[in-house]
């Protein structure tokens, strides 16, 4: 990463790599879900925000004026943009429900942007929004998304408690957040011993040291936590607003219910970097390594090494490798390697030609062990 300004982040190679495959793997969940993935506007215009009282409310909005007099938002969230997108495609509950996601960037006047890539001025999202004819529908679709972003936090590595937040139009009035355990982290929540109740501290009505109101058995423990996504139903609120119904199966008009699910993309980066590094550097998880490999070569002018590298390469044509044929000592390399914290290292060398073998460590393990490339 690259720091522009506070809060302000450019990718680079490596980062980059990462980002994507964050992506990819929230893209596939969310298909999964069934949602369709759209790509929206980044300005939204300034009538759209009036109308949901927005313009004035939310409290880190950019407000961009154009040199010739209008005045933009520049999208912190797009409740703006995909209602009266959906409102156009809605006429019966036959055309109910759906859902609609993004993986966008952010802008948000953050008024603390000081924690890296935890909280940016300008950052990555993924935001999904679900529209549905009755209440159970939204219910149950929100308790399949609740399933699947825990899906999500576990292919990154990442143990996400869920917890229950101020918000929600319905049932209880909650939201819930995923929340990564993590001295990182801004939100503080209290989390059962013994089971799974968590709430946050904003919300909770209990303190440290309560018996669990949900077991009876745990007691409630204070923690520091990573808010890396969070689900709400809204209800009819931007439905009522930009005038999103329907006609139900008795031809009476009805406010389409909505649910919102976010997650932060780049909030995740940092995240997983916070939760896994080391002293030496990063280590990453499999699922979100920058390269799969990070083959790392000793003696390359010896016909021996270049031998058992081509041998190596051929092998992982399907993977991505990363090679380190730098004119640099081996201890360089190596530190190198675990500052970059790519999960599985290979050494090719002379010793390694001489047995016959290839070294493979992984990033969070301390010591290697000797495979024919067969092998791998
Ligand atoms: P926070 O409470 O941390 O300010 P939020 O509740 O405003 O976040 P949402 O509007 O629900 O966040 O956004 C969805 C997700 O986007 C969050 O769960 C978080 O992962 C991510 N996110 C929100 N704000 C930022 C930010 N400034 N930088 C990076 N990621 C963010
Ligand atoms: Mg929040």
């Amino acid at each position: 990463m690259h720091q522009e300004l506070a809060g302000v982040y450019s990718f680079l190679p490596l980062g980059l790599r990462v980002l994507r495959k964050v992506e990819v793997i929230i893209r596939k969940h969310m298909e999964a879900l069934g949602g369709q993935e759209i790509l929206m506007s980044a300005l939204e215009p300034k009538a759209n925000w009036e109308k949901t009282g927005r313009w004035n409310t939310f409290d880190v909005l950019f407000k961009l004026p154009s040199q010739h007099g209008t005045e933009y938002a520049l999208g912190p969230s797009h409740e703006e943009i995909v209602f009266p997108l959906a409102k156009e495609k809605i006429e019966s509950y036959k055309d109910l429900p759906f859902s609609l996601f993004q993986i966008q960037t952010k802008f948000r006047d953050e008024p603390r942007a000081k924690s890296g890539l935890m909280r940016g001025r300008e950052f990555g999202m993924k935001d999904l929004y679900s529209f549905h004819a009755t209440k159970e529908d939204l219910e149950a679709f929100y308790e399949r998304a609740k399933q699947q972003y825990l899906l999500i936090f576990k292919e990154f590595g990442l143990d996400a408690k869920v917890t229950e937040a101020s918000g929600g139009a319905f049932s209880k009035k909650i939201s819930h957040e995923f929340m990564v355990l993590s001295d990182a982290g801004e939100d503080n929540i209290l989390a059962c011993s013994s089971c799974t109740f968590a709430q946050n501290t904003e919300i909770s009505k209990h303190k440290k040291g309560d018996d669990c109101p949900k077991c009876g058995k745990g007691k409630l423990e204070e923690k520091k936590a990573v808010e890396a996504g969070n689900i709400f139903d809204i209800g009819i609120k931007y439905s009522e607003d930009f005038d999103v119904s329907f006609s139900d199966a008795q031809g009476k008009k009805q406010f389409v219910i909505a649910g919102c699910y976010g997650i932060g993309t780049s909030r995740i980066i940092g995240t997983v970097a916070e939760v896994f590094s080391d002293d030496k550097g990063l280590v990453w998880p499999e699922s979100v390594s920058p390269y799969d490999y990070h083959v790392v070569v000793l003696d390359g002018d010896d016909a021996g090494v270049q031998k058992q590298l081509d041998e190596l390469l051929t092998k992982f044509k399907d993977f991505d490798v990363l090679i380190d044929d730098r004119d640099e000592r081996a201890g360089a390399k190596f530190s190198d390697a675990d500052l970059i914290g790519i999960s599985k290292r290979i050494v090719v060398s002379k010793k390694t030609v001489g047995a016959g073998k290839v070294e493979l460590k992984k990033r969070n393990e301390a010591e290697g062990t000797l495979r024919a490339v067969n092998e791998l």
